[in-house]
């Protein structure tokens, strides 16, 4: 009989579960189980070299060896390379934030192994073998925030990179063309008449810095954007008080600071402009 995992799709699980559950090595991104009968694989995208990427919904997986030309002869490689006829299960976790495994279940390899050049951990290129994996389980979609998150930590960990070194690195990413997957997000359904009473009542004038729009549209409608004060995310309401109307220089200024002060004056703006209004429309239904 063959071995199951008690993982749920998608479960975040420690290292040391991992360990318990399918009786592996504790190090290493592939680790074979001779007493599960599995082979888990692990994608750490928290590391700076040699990312596994996926292409839609086939994740291009590097194999064993960090140094010189991989061998695909060599310990898992070949397992993996096998692994459509040993009978060795193949499972993958994913890692966004370091020590945070996702279980995404069982992978099959698709197509045979194939050679790339990439550079390894002292920057010298090298053969190295890729392995185009599918998802017993595709529909189980990564949430869209650990790739955010992850991308976050990528940006703080090479700021301190020089520029010489930056643009290397950049050319080089250049050459593997571009990666996609799809992700599970959550989308708010915004009011269309907050959004365009906010924009109205503003009267093309920035409510952060009292400037113009810096253009207009296609419909000669000076360009501004809106924006939660409360964001909706952190539970804000879609409400008229809680909406304003912004330049994109200040929203974007909103969402990468969002200074204390900025959101003073923004509430504060927006207290006057709703009571305003509301005295305006009392005033009209007494005439
Ligand atoms: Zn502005
Ligand atoms: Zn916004």
């Amino acid at each position: 009989m063959s071995f199951e995992p008690s993982f749920k799709i998608n479960s975040i699980v420690t290292n040391n579960k991992i360990i318990e559950e399918f009786k592996c090595g504790n190090a290493g991104g592939m680790r074979k189980s001779n007493e599960t009968n599995t082979l888990i694989l692990i994608s750490d995208h928290t590391k700076n070299f040699y990312d596994d990427k996926w292409y839609g919904n086939i994740l291009h997986y590097t194999g064993m060896g960090k140094k010189g030309n991989q061998d695909i002869n060599f310990m898992q490689n070949k397992t993996l390379a096998e692994s459509n006829t040993n009978n060795v299960n193949v499972y993958l976790f994913e890692v966004f934030e370091p020590k945070k495994y996702i279980f995404r279940g069982r992978v099959k390899l698709i197509s045979d192994p194939f050679l790339e050049s990439q550079k390894d951990a002292d920057g010298n290129y090298r053969s190295v073998y890729v392995f185009p994996l599918k998802l017993e389980n595709e529909e189980n979609l990564i949430n869209k925030d650990f790739i955010d998150n992850n991308k976050l930590i990528k940006e703080n960990k090479i700021k301190k990179i020089s520029l010489e070194a930056l643009r290397e690195k950049a050319e080089y990413e250049e050459n593997n063309g571009t990666s996609s997957r799809q992700v599970e997000t959550k989308v708010f359904i915004r009011n269309p008449y907050v959004s365009e009473y906010v924009k109205k009542k503003a009267n093309g004038i920035c409510q952060l810095c009292g400037e113009k729009a810096p253009f207009k549209t296609k419909d000669n409608v000076p360009y501004l954007e809106t924006h939660h004060i409360i964001w909706l995310s952190e539970g804000g309401p879609d409400t008229i008080d809680n909406v304003v109307a912004l330049c994109p220089n200040c929203h974007r200024k909103m969402h990468v600071i969002n200074l204390e002060e900025d959101k003073k004056i923004l509430l504060e703006k927006n207290n006057e402009k709703v009571s305003k209004v509301e005295h305006e429309m009392i005033g009209k239904e007494n005439l």
